[in-house]
């Protein structure tokens, strides 16, 4: 029989101003959950508050943060050293938290006077939205919600349920939007915490902003975008000389050819950050990357798919699709994690999609010299969660630079067109992003994702750099070392 170290939070609000972590060791068989271990400890301590019910993952009421991830704790595996905490709710007594607030803000039907049942469709299109087991793990982590008045995503869901089932009477758009869907970044965390794997950003925020679309109820600034895109076939305006005017064609790699990839550039790459997307280009020719670059490619359309602007996606994605399909291309490079997650998440391509730290990570890079800085590396949510790559831009940064240091891993606020649509809600965001930033000291905050890039150097006092560009240092530091000593 296994022994358990645990750190549970304890806090009671009738003695205690703060909460503590208590350190308790328990027996428990093997793969026990962190259900069972709760019990355990609740025998050798039994002030300690935790809430249980089911056991099976159907009630949600044993909801908790396991090392700061929301979990079941009847689901999750028990592991020695873990520290346990109240989901990020009010705190009634240790781990109980109130979860009265939110789900009071769960609509409910509003039946008609016909009895309409849902028919087969309807039932189809519901069903992903109806397995909620109402755990708030969403909820606890919902980034907008700590800024802005937003009932939150699990309401979202339910609304969007409730404008699929024709027993229904309420319009509920004007509803959600009161509630707050335009404050929604679509970062997807409430998707990838929840037990139910319920895909609230793509299956009801999106939705439910589609269906606002129709309703001529879509933010103006959102509608200038989709203006622009429509006039252009690019989100942002030119400004400067584009990637695409500079680089086109066939680029061939200084060395042996180790992969042959198309490259889909993506509108802020191709017309706010072409320096960085040229870094990109040095740093793939460098480790062998040969690239196919059709000048015909446009906007990727996640713009519009974000902010439910639909109507022109079959048509972008074609267009998109055949660039690369007529040079035989069989895999597509992204470098912005909005693309590379909006490329394999909402289209059907028919060749492989793959992030720029996937490949090179996946081909080996020449090894740069590394340059004497500590920095911050920030997960976009597209490229976490949208993509699931999480280890290989900190591999190669690893490379690099001195140290790397983690930041909690939370969006800065710049998709889901808040960026636009939602300013106060979006540098609110930023603002905490900052601080946190701030707070370690780094000399340089690496990420991934030109919408990050952008909107943290906005609000940061430290620079921002993309990771092929501090890559591409590293190796311009190397070059002027081997040119010394030769
Ligand atoms: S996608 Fe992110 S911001 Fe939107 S509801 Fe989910 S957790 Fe909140
Ligand atoms: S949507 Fe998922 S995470 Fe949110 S309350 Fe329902 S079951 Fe829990």
């Amino acid at each position: 029989m296994p022994q358990i170290k645990v750190k549970i939070y304890r806090f009671d609000p009738s003695k205690d101003t703060e909460g503590t972590l208590r350190e308790y060791t328990v027996d428990v068989a093997d793969g026990a959950r962190v259900l069972h271990v709760l019990h355990a400890v609740h025998e050798q301590d039994p002030d300690l508050a935790y809430r249980y019910c089911c056991g099976t993952g159907q009630c949600g009421s044993c909801a908790l943060q396991v090392n700061g991830v929301p979990v079941l704790a009847c689901f999750h595996e028990a592991t020695d050293g873990m520290v346990l905490r109240p989901l990020n709710l009010p705190v009634q007594k240790d781990l109980v938290v109130d979860m009265g607030p939110a789900l009071a803000s769960i609509a409910s039907l509003v039946p008609g006077p016909g009895r309409d049942l849902p028919r087969k469709r309807e039932i189809d299109a519901i069903k992903p939205l109806r397995s909620c087991i109402e755990c708030l793990a969403c909820v606890s982590i919902c980034p907008a919600m700590e800024v802005a008045e937003f009932t939150g995503p699990t309401a979202m869901r339910q609304e969007m349920r409730l404008a699929l089932d024709p027993r229904d009477t309420r319009d509920r758009i004007p509803q959600a939007i009161q509630e707050g869907l335009f404050t929604c970044t679509t970062c997807q965390y409430c998707w990838k915490v929840c037990p139910k794997d319920i895909q609230i950003p793509g299956k009801a925020i999106e939705k439910l902003r589609a269906i606002a679309n129709r309703q001529g109820l879509t933010l103006p600034r959102h509608q200038e975008i989709a203006q622009i895109i429509r006039e252009t076939g690019r989100s942002v305006p030119r400004t400067q000389p584009t990637f695409l005017e500079q680089v086109g064609g066939t680029i061939e790699p200084y060395g042996e050819v180790k992969a042959t990839v198309g490259f889909f550039v993506g509108c802020m790459y191709n017309l706010r950050l072409p320096r960085t997307a040229l870094d990109a280009l040095e740093v793939l020719r460098r480790n062998g990357v040969r690239l196919i670059i059709p000048p015909e490619q446009i906007c990727c359309g996640s713009p519009l798919i974000r902010t439910g602007q639909v109507a022109a996606i079959p048509e972008i994605q074609e267009k998109n699709i055949r660039a690369f399909v007529s040079r035989g291309v069989d895999t597509v490079l992204t470098m912005c994690a909005g693309c590379g997650s909006t490329l394999k998440n909402d289209y059907r391509t028919p060749f492989r999609v793959v992030d720029i730290n996937e490949l090179l990570c996946s081909i080996g890079i020449e090894m740069p010299d590394i340059l004497p800085v500590r920095a911050a590396y920030h997960d976009p949510c597209h490229l976490l969660r949208g993509q699931g790559i999480r280890d290989q831009p900190r591999q190669i940064l690893g490379t690099v630079v001195n140290e790397v240091v983690e930041l909690p891993v939370k969006c800065c606020g710049a998709g889901g067109g808040t960026r636009s649509g939602m300013p106060q809600v979006s540098h609110a965001l930023a603002g905490k992003k900052a601080e946190e930033i701030s707070k370690t000291g780094v000399d340089v905050v690496v990420t991934s994702c030109p919408f990050c890039e952008f909107h943290i150097r906005e609000h940061s006092d430290r620079p921002v750099q993309n990771i092929t560009s501090i890559l591409l240092e590293g190796y311009r530091a190397k070059d002027a070392r081997c040119s010394k000593e030769n």
